[in-house]
C-alpha cells in the first residue's frame, strides 16, 4: 500500500477549503487538497458555488461573478502559492492517532494536521422517483440544467433564498416558473422575495408540496398536495428544480468528530478546532447559521491560521 505524507491535508475545495489552501500555501506548508469528484452532486470540486449562477454578494465584485468562475479563481490563487490538488473523494479517515490517516480507496495519505471543509449538499424531497428522474427533468442545479428547459413550464420547490434565486434564474429560459412552497410565506430575504413577486414569469403556489413526479424517462408532470386541506392536483411541468436546503457532508467523520443534532461538525467558539487536537473544520460543514461563501472563506482563513499555529506549537 502506498503512503504519502503531508503537513496539511485539506478535505474539500469550496470557498472554505480553497481559502485554507491559499493561506497554508502562503505559509509554505504546501497543502494537499483532496478536492472531491467532478461527477458527484454532493461534494464536487469547488463546492456548491459550482452549482450556482451569479454571486452578487461576494465583496470585490461590484458587477457580480459567476460561481464557477469565482471558484476557478480561488483555485488558481491557491495553486500559485504551491497548493496541490487531488481530484478524488476521500473514502475513509482515521484520526485516532498521529499522523492522521486519510484514504482515497486503497491509497493511504498521512498528515500532521487536517482541515475538514467538506461542505453541505442539496436536500431532496424523498420521493422514490427522484433517483430515476434526477438528470431527466429533475434537478438541483439551475445553472447546470436551466438551458435544457427553454420555453418549458417548470416548477421550483422551496421558499428560501435558493428557491427564489433558482426560480429567477430559470425565467431566462422557461416560459413559466411555478414556485411551490409548503407555507404561505417565504423564508427568503425581502430583496429576493421582491424579485420573485415582480417577475411576470414566476407564479407562486402557496401551501403546497410535491407528492409525486410523473414520467418514466423524463418528467411529464407532478402531483401537488395542498398542505391546508389535503386536496391534490396536477401541474403539467416538464422540469422540477428542488431547492429546499442542504445537509452537511459529515458521513466520513461519524464517530470521530463531534456533530450537533443536525449533523454539522462542532467547532470551539471563535475557532476552527474540533474535538480532535490537530483537526480543524471550516465552512458549511460546521456552519448552519450563516452559510455564505464569504463566511465560509473567512472560516477557511481561520482554520489555516489555527492549523499553522498548532503545527508550530508541535515542533
Ligand atoms: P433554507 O433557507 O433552509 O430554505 C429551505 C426552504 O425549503 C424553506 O423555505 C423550507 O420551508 C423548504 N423546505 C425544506 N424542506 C422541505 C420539504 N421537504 N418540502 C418542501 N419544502 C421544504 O435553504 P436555502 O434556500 O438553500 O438557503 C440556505 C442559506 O443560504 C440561507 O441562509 C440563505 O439565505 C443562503 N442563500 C443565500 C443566497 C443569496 O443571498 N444569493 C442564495 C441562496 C442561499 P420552510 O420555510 O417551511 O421551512
Amino acid at each position: 500500500m502506498n503512503t504519502q505524507h503531508e503537513h496539511v491535508i485539506i478535505i474539500g475545495s469550496g470557498p472554505a477549503g480553497l481559502t485554507a489552501a491559499i493561506y497554508t500555501a502562503r505559509a509554505s506548508l504546501a497543502p494537499f487538497v483532496i478536492e472531491g469528484e467532478p461527477s458527484s452532486t454532493s461534494d464536487q470540486p469547488g463546492g456548491q458555488l459550482m452549482l450556482t449562477t451569479e454571486v452578487e454578494n461576494f465583496p470585490g465584485f461590484p458587477s457580480g461573478v459567476m460561481g464557477p468562475e469565482l471558484m476557478a479563481n480561488f483555485r488558481a490563487q491557491a495553486e500559485r502559492f504551491g497548493a496541490r490538488f487531488l481530484t478524488e473523494k476521500v473514502t475513509r479517515v482515521d484520526f485516532s492517532q498521529r499522523p492522521f490517516r486519510v484514504w482515497v480507496r486503497d491509497t493511504e495519505y498521512t498528515a500532521d494536521t487536517i482541515i475538514v471543509s467538506t461542505g453541505a449538499r442539496s436536500l431532496m424531497l424523498g420521493l422514490p422517483e427522484e433517483s430515476r428522474l434526477i438528470g431527466h427533468g429533475l434537478s438541483t442545479c439551475a445553472t447546470c440544467d436551466g438551458f435544457f428547459f427553454r420555453d418549458h413550464h417548470i416548477a421550483v420547490v422551496g421558499g428560501g433564498d435558493s428557491a427564489i434565486e433558482e426560480a429567477t434564474f430559470l425565467t431566462k429560459f422557461a416560459s413559466k416558473v411555478t414556485l411551490i412552497h409548503r407555507r404561505d410565506e417565504f423564508r427568503a430575504s425581502k430583496i429576493m422575495q421582491e424579485r420573485a413577486f415582480s417577475n411576470p414569469k414566476i407564479e407562486v403556489l402557496w401551501n403546497h408540496t410535491v407528492t409525486a413526479i410523473h414520467g418514466d424517462t423524463a418528467v411529464t408532470g407532478i402531483e401537488v398536495t395542498n398542505t391546508v386541506d389535503g386536496a391534490t392536483s396536477e401541474l403539467p411541468v416538464t422540469g422540477v428544480f428542488i431547492a429546499i436546503g442542504h445537509r452537511p457532508n459529515t458521513d466520513l467523520f461519524h464517530g470521530t468528530l463531534d456533530c450537533d443534532e443536525n449533523g454539522y461538525l462542532v467547532t470551539e467558539p471563535n475557532s476552527s478546532r474540533t474535538n480532535i487536537e490537530g483537526v480543524f473544520a471550516c465552512g458549511d460543514v460546521q456552519d448552519h447559521t450563516y452559510r455564505q461563501a464569504i463566511t465560509a472563506a473567512g472560516s477557511g482563513c481561520m482554520a489555516a491560521i489555527d492549523a499553522e499555529r498548532w503545527l508550530e506549537s508541535q515542533h
